[in-house]
């Protein structure tokens, strides 16, 4: 591990400003992620900015029946939180599929939402990498790529993106609060990821320094139903092979509503559109379950290695939607 500095901020203010002199800095959540990466040669930050002592760990509600969750809330205390459970189980039911109960309970909000790529080549410094070194190649494309992206994918970077929480969080409509040296913003979480096209080192739009300080969860009534569902190649403490997350509203056998979104098959989140589109209106049966997955996923540009994730996607999103119709009626 490379030699660096470490300081522990005392304030958003100044943990910001510190970071905008130090390009190659970086701020300290839970760890878990970060430090594995400087063990490995993966990031060498010569700085280490520790955020843990900001005061962003509550869970509050919001004037408009909304939920603020601090960037410091550990992972286990928000999936075990009462409103979290009841009004997006969805949310809890994605933070209890990730990592490890250990893991979960140094992990971060902010820290989750900028884990990096698992692709055995971004984390192998001994191989090209395209996300790690701007320009060097992509091995994955001709090498092993079963876990990785099936839908946006570029020529440069067929990574997938890894976290749980943030396939729930698109399908909510979450917010991203952060603050930099000019000011907050506001950024809804389907745009905070991009898809890699000719520069996949860049996983999301912030910038150097930018600090995560909440994610707001509007108001969503059918919410309440809602589920997150997992594949993967064992049944815990494994990332998505494909992940599912979706609420549904139906009344009458009617599609009122819906959100859906995919972990697993791209370098985000991938929340859903053409599907809830043609989903809202519609009967809330097979046939129509059917025919909007596969309108979803005909984007999909699979490999050898990762053909299989298209169908696996389809049958997962179908039968999610079939057992929230039933949950509808109950
Ligand atoms: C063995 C193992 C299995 C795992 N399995 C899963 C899984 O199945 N599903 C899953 O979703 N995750 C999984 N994880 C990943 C785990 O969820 C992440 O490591 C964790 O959420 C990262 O949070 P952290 O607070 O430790 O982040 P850190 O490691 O501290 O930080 C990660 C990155 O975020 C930056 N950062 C942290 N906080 C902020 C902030 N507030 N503002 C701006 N930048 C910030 C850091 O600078 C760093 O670049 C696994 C991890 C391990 C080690
Ligand atoms: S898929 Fe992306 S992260 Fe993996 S080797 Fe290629 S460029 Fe690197």
């Amino acid at each position: 591990m490379m030699p660096f500095t470490y300081e522990r901020a005392s304030d958003a203010a100044s943990a910001v400003a510190r970071l905008a002199q130090a390009p190659t800095g970086v701020f300290l959540g839970g760890g878990t992620n970060l430090i594995d990466h400087m063990k490995l040669g993966v990031a060498q930050p010569d700085l280490l900015v520790d955020i843990t002592h900001l005061p962003y760990n509550r869970i509050e509600p919001l004037p408009d029946g909304g939920v603020r969750i601090g960037a410091l809330v550990r992972n286990s205390d928000l999936a075990a939180d009462h409103t979290i459970r009841q009004h997006y189980p969805v949310l809890a039911q994605a933070l209890l599929d990730g990592a490890s109960g250990q893991l979960r309970n140094l992990a971060t909000m902010g820290g989750n939402l900028l884990q990096r790529t698992r692709c055995v080549y971004f984390q192998d410094v001994s191989k090209p990498c395209n996300k790690r070194v701007p320009g060097s190649g992509c091995p994955a494309r001709a090498g092993y790529h079963r876990e990785l992206a099936i839908l946006g994918a570029s020529e440069a970077c067929i990574a997938t993106h890894p976290s749980d929480m943030a396939v729930a969080l698109a399908a909510l409509d979450a917010i991203v609060r952060v603050q930099g040296v000019s000011g907050e913003r506001a950024i809804p979480l389907v745009n905070f990821y991009r898809l890699p096209g000719a520069d996949p080192q860049r996983d999301t739009v912030l910038t150097h320094g930018e600090l995560i300080t909440a994610i707001d969860l509007p108001p969503l009534s059918f919410a309440a139903r809602s589920r997150y569902r997992k594949v993967r190649d064992r049944a815990s403490y494994a990332f998505a092979l494909v992940s599912v997350a979706a609420a549904l509203d139906v009344a009458d056998g009617t599609v009122r509503d819906v959100r859906l979104a995919l972990g697993g098959v791209a370098h985000m989140p991938w929340r859903a559109k053409k599907a809830e589109a043609m989903l809202r209106g519609a009967p809330a049966s097979e046939e129509t379950f059917q025919r909007a997955a596969e309108a979803e996923l005909a984007a999909a540009q699979p490999l050898p290695g990762n053909a299989f994730k298209a169908p696996l996607a389809r049958n997962i999103l179908v039968r999610m939607l079939l057992d929230l119709t039933e949950e509808n009626r109950s």
